[in-house]
């Protein structure tokens, strides 16, 4: 294979990267379980020029103003928005690509704080774009995994490599079985047929937004450590079904409870998605749900009156997606029963007050990849 070329002076190239949604297995990124995720048909574009003055500008649709940083920036440098753009020039450096500077603008349709990963899209679509301008050849998973450091070190959200690795490995019309242990992740893309069986993946982003997420997000991580500490295993999702005898904690005990029963519906899930049962596939979906609502407890009002009407409207299955505290569920459905679907939780939402919410059909895309 030969090598990319990298963008000559003045040249704009311009890359996509796509948000996701998780069908099952919500939670288990970062305790070494298995995942999995689609890309889904909406992405950030962004546009990219050389510059050689160790410079990087970047533009967005949501800001009137631009920022500018070095390309030899540290953590604490940049606020805001802009820090998920450089935290992956960060991460890039610190493995060895540090970027000679780039104007970068970004354009996304992927809706912010949705639960839908706008910020995996941000970075990876960073990432593809200067390694692109650049001439790097880097391999998607090692890609992610560095989009992820810049996630966590430079931004300082404590998320897992589920987002990033769905935005750069996503293939269209497969869901992506993601063993997230050992490193390096494991990346499988499985057909999913339910388009041609007759049913719908519906999204409904509740427009919720929890102040609570990201605090909550961090001691569920602090809790899961914990748990690995006392039960002396290093992936907690590899615990056996029995180690929740060991655990006297009641809150402790949930969590891993939540962790066991998750990574063995991710397994059911895989079996039913090739074997075409969307009826068993529903059900696991539904159980995950519960999952994270009682056990996990990362759920919200939104959320659960979402997955509620649409089970009451004859959906086969419904779920939270994402880390939680709001953002977006997802129900799979009869194609014909879409609208139904959609009317049904716009209603219960209105007699209650919350937010109007929006929904929408998704379908598994490809992850990001070159424009122009
Ligand atoms: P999610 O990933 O579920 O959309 P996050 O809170 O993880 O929610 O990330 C959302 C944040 O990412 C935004 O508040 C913003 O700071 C940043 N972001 C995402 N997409 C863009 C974009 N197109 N332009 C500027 N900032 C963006
Ligand atoms: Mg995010």
């Amino acid at each position: 294979m030969t090598a990319p070329q990298p963008l000559a002076p003045g040249e704009i190239g311009t890359w996509a990267a796509p948000g996701r949604v998780n069908l099952i297995g919500e939670h288990l990124d970062y305790v070494g379980g298995p995942v999995m995720p689609i890309a889904l048909d909406l992405r950030t574009t962004v546009k990219v020029r050389r510059r050689d003055d160790g410079r990087v500008r970047v533009w967005s649709g949501i800001s009137d103003r631009s920022v500018e940083f070095g390309a030899d920036t540290t953590p604490g440098d940049v606020k805001g928005w802009a820090r998920y753009v450089a935290g992956t020039v960060w991460a890039l450096a610190q493995s060895g690509h540090r970027t000679g500077g780039a104007d970068l603008v970004v354009s996304s349709d992927v809706p912010l704080g949705a639960g839908l990963s706008s910020s995996a899209a941000l970075e990876c679509g960073v990432a593809v774009a200067l390694a692109g301008a650049e001439g790097w050849e880097i391999d998607p998973i090692t890609l992610a995994l560095t989009c992820q450091r810049g996630e966590n070190e430079y931004v300082g959200a404590p998320t897992g490599s589920m987002d990033q690795l769905a935005s750069l490995c996503g293939e269209k019309g497969h869901a992506l079985m993601i063993e997230t242990a050992p490193t390096p992740p494991s990346v499988r893309a499985v057909p999913a047929h339910w388009v041609e069986d007759g049913y719908a993946l519906v999204v409904v982003d509740t427009q919720a937004k929890h102040s609570l997420a990201t605090g909550e997000y961090g001691v569920r991580r602090a809790q899961t450590e914990e748990l690995g500490e006392l039960l002396g295993v290093d992936r907690l999702a590899s615990a056996p079904p029995d180690a929740v005898l060991k655990v006297d904690d009641p809150v402790l005990k949930a969590r891993l409870r939540h962790v066991i029963t998750e990574t063995q519906r991710v397994r059911s899930a895989a079996r039913a998605l090739s074997s075409r049962d969307w009826a068993q596939f529903g059900q696991l979906m539904s159980a995950s749900h519960a999952s994270l609502r009682d056990d996990y407890e990362v759920s919200a009002p939104e959320l659960d009156l979402t997955v509620e009407t649409a089970m009451e409207n004859g959906a086969l299955g419904a779920r939270m997606t994402g880390g939680g505290f709001g953002g977006s569920a997802i129900a799979l459905v009869e194609a014909d029963r879409v609208e139904a679907v959609g009317e049904a939780v716009a209603a219960a939402f209105a007699r209650v007050d919350f937010t109007a919410p929006r929904t929408f059909v998704v379908a598994p895309a490809d992850g990001a990849t070159r424009l122009s």
